[in-house]
């Protein structure tokens, strides 16, 4: 192998911003989370607690790893009471389909490359590795930022067998962290967000509406009904300085335009076979039609 560094087309695979971390056992933020774990801050998210020595080494995940390739992937604004990035296909699809792509490209060059993509869907932390990685900082809303592109994306990583110091270092960041300025926290209209860095899931209308399958508690279906969100919530979002408008790939669309036409009556007399015919691919799916329903008593 060639001693120069390896340089990733990410911007030829739809890929905002890169960067690589080195795949260490993380011991600084653990602590945080088995208290968070602890106060049953994570609700129904049990996964959260499993496979936590997997989700603090990423060698336990993938043998022989010996960095974290971090990509970020832009999706667009919320609409039809829909987060942005449940706009089109499921998003962890439409990142790893992409991420494959780098690795097949990675495979051609270095025979020797060995890699795994993940996109929320295995114990690994991609918020901490995109900062290690150099991308941008965690907010006191908990989103990950980028000084450049902002909050709107979905971090790919692919867990590899080439040293991080191998691949081109990522830019000095414009900034570092967010500012605290405290908007996330004033407008989040669920008391979710209850001091900086501090989310009870609980009480989060993005949590209660994607990931539980509980109704709703009567006091936050009013509030979700009130500010109009059947799936997600993007009030600390959009309330943050650092967030911006981006093009979202075009993937993350495809749906747009049918969810935006859906009234109220017509999630109500949606059967299951003409939700599972249009939205088959959609992330929504993931919370069901009986919850997308229900999210959203007034
Ligand atoms: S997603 Fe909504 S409910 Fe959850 S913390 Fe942010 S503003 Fe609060
Ligand atoms: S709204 Fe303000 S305090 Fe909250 S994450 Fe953004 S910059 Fe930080």
């Amino acid at each position: 192998m060639s001693t120069n560094l390896i340089k990733i087309n990410y911007r030829a695979h739809g890929f905002l911003d890169f960067g690589a971390a080195r795949a260490e056992k993380i011991e600084t933020i653990r602590p945080r989370f088995e208290a968070f774990l602890a106060e049953g801050r994570h609700g129904e998210m049990g996964y959260l607690a499993r496979n936590l020595e997997k989700r603090f080494d990423p060698a336990q995940l993938v043998p022989g790893a010996e960095s974290v390739l971090c990509f970020l992937a832009p999706y667009g604004q919320a609409g039809g009471g829909v987060a942005g990035f449940a706009q089109g296909v499921d998003y962890h699809k439409i990142v790893k389909d992409r991420l494959f792509a780098v690795i097949g490209e990675l495979k051609a060059a270095f025979s020797a490359f060995e890699g795994r993509p993940f996109v929320d869907s295995a114990p690994i932390l991609e918020r901490y590795w995109a900062v290690r990685a150099g991308l941008g900082f965690i907010g006191q809303n908990n989103f990950f930022i980028s000084p450049e592109f902002g909050l709107r994306t979905i971090i790919g990583v692919i867990v590899c067998n080439i040293p991080a110091e191998r691949f081109a270092p990522h830019a000095p960041l414009a900034a570092t962290e967010c500012g605290a300025c405290g908007a996330c926290l004033r407008a989040c209209p669920s008391g979710a967000l209850r001091a900086p860095f501090d989310l009870d899931a609980r009480r989060c209308l993005s949590y209660l509406t994607i990931e539980s399958h509980a109704p709703l508690p009567a006091d936050l279906a009013s509030v979700a009904a009130r500010r109009g969100w059947r799936f997600g919530c993007e009030e600390c979002m959009r309330a943050c300085p650092w967030d911006k408008p981006l093009t979202p790939l075009p993937e993350f669309e495809t749906h747009r335009a049918e969810i935006a036409a859906m009234s109220d009556a017509d999630w109500s007399s949606l059967s299951e076979d003409e939700f599972e015919r249009r939205f088959a691919d959609s992330g929504l799916r993931r919370a069901g039609l009986d919850q997308l329903r229900n999210n959203y008593s007034k």
